[in-house]
């Protein structure tokens, strides 16, 4: 009796494991197969810059690379094998190529349908075009750290050819820096360190993609080294905390970010570049790109959008608190947007979207906003075009009837434009690489 007991408990806690591995994959399997229908219904395919390619043939489906992947579910395991179920969402890390033990990951640009342009940059990070140069994720390597290394580096390489140099004019500083993100914050940083004169400019505000983060995002990083900071230890830092470290950065140096500057050519004149922007022209005698991949948000192209009250981002919910907010778009962004401004208390939320429905978006954003809607906390107006915004409000044109809403504040989250356009107009040569390392 006791010898069948014992039998019976080995055979039972030999069987933990494969029961484990069994339900394990087969919840993998289930919540990879909904990402990835998600993913592909709501048209995110796509990722942006580096990314893992996984060959079928190599790979074991042991699932090492899911957990490893800093940023949550993006790979998963259908039918077997890893896949990438949130492709938009992949940022590059890397981690995942790392943990395979069977290295069946590469980390490739560009997929099959559509190819990802990667500038040709010498070592020293100059394009083909003498004297401008390319940091940070323009140039094809993600991350913050890499960004950083790269402005720091650029800079190093350029001061002592710079110092040399003399000009009478000094309106033509020695660089300008055109973004800034950790790749322009860090080269400008490293300018003011080794005595440079500068001008930084940047679209938008100091910040970069950072400042497009969810609130208290977690950032993965490896230490690195921070020109005027120093080396960071940490490897998870908030959004909050990091912006805070670039501010402090900016105060250390009196650095100069000029805002809302967006950059549409740079040309070669007299020996030094002129870099021409909607509201003027700035002279240096280098330039450095440090413009990311994420493009430029895309316009309505409606009177009344160059006011303050029209922005192409949220980042700071609480601050429109009690106001009336309108968000453009239909997409995941300008649905979050919306979902976040409706959290606050008073605020009131309108969204105006050209279609009937919200098609594209992902499950869980769908059901939030639907329950929104039906809860009257976000009121849509479907088939709706802005026509015009005014101080306190905003003219929309729906299904052919004119309408004018109460406003204090437009959101527009219509998409983007990417840099191609812009490179090649300085006439940088890119190759477009399609699934290729
Ligand atoms: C959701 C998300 C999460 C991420 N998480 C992490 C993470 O945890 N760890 C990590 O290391 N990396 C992370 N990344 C990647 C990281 O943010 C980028 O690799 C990094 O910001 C690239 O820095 P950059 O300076 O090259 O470009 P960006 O940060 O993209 O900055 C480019 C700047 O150029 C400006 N600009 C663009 N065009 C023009 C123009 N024509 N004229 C003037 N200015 C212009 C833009 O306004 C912007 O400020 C994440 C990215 C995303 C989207
Ligand atoms: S490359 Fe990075 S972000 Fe992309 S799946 Fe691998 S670990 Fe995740």
């Amino acid at each position: 009796m006791i010898e069948t007991l014992i039998t019976l408990g080995i055979i039972l806690i030999a069987a933990i494991p494969p029961i484990w591995y069994f339900r394990r994959n087969r919840n993998l399997k289930k919540i990879s197969e909904q990402k990835f229908r998600e993913s592909r219904e709501t048209g995110r395919m796509e990722p942006v810059s580096l990314h893992p390619l996984i060959d079928p043939n190599v790979c074991i489906g042991t699932a090492a690379c899911v957990p490893a992947c800093p940023e949550g579910d993006i790979l998963g395991i259908i039918r077997g094998r890893g896949e990438l179920v949130e492709p938009s969402n992949c940022i590059g890390h890397g981690e995942c190529f790392r943990a395979c033990p069977v290295e069946a990951i590469s980390l490739v640009f560009g997929t099959e349908r559509r190819g990802v342009d990667i500038p040709h940059l010498k070592e020293n990070f100059e394009t083909n075009v003498p004297g401008v140069y390319i940091v940070g994720e323009l140039g094809g390597m993600g991350l913050i750290r890499n960004a950083v290394t790269q402005g720091r580096q650029v800079i190093e390489y350029l001061a002592p050819a710079l110092k040399k140099q003399q000009y009478s004019n000094d309106s033509v500083t020695d660089v300008v820096v055109v973004g800034a993100g950790p790749a322009g914050l860090a080269a400008t940083a490293q300018a003011i360190d080794m005595g440079l004169s500068y001008t930084l400019l940047d679209q938008n505000d100091v910040g970069g993609t950072i400042l497009s983060y969810p609130r208290q995002k977690i950032v993965m990083t490896q230490p690195m080294e921070m020109p005027i900071y120093g080396k960071t230890n940490f490897r998870e830092i908030s959004k909050e905390e990091l912006l805070e470290l670039w501010y402090d950065i900016i105060d250390r140096t009196d650095m100069t970010v000029q805002a809302n500057q967006k950059v549409e050519d740079v040309r070669r004149e007299n020996g030094h570049f002129r870099v021409i922007t909607q509201q003027g022209n700035f002279t240096g005698k280098k330039v450095i790109l440090a413009i990311g991949r994420r493009g430029t948000p895309r316009k309505l192209g409606v009177p009344g959008e160059d006011t303050s009250k029209v922005t192409y981002q949220l980042q700071d919910p609480e601050q429109y608190r009690g106001k009336k907010c309108l968000v453009v778009g239909g997409g995941d962004s300008a649905v979050e947007a919306a979902l976040q401004l409706a959290d606050e208390p008073g605020t009131e939320v309108t969204i105006s979207y050209r279609k009937d429905a919200f098609s594209r978006i992902k499950r869980r954003n769908l059901e939030r906003i639907n329950d929104a809607t039906e809860n009257g906390l976000i009121n849509v107006i479907w088939n709706s075009n802005v026509t015009k915004i005014h101080p306190d409000s905003v003219d929309i044109e729906a299904e052919g009837d004119e309408m004018s809403i109460g406003n204090d504040f437009v959101f527009i989250f219509i998409g983007g434009i990417m840099p191609s356009g812009f490179l090649n107009t300085v006439g940088i040569e890119v190759e477009t690489k399609f699934g290729e390392a």
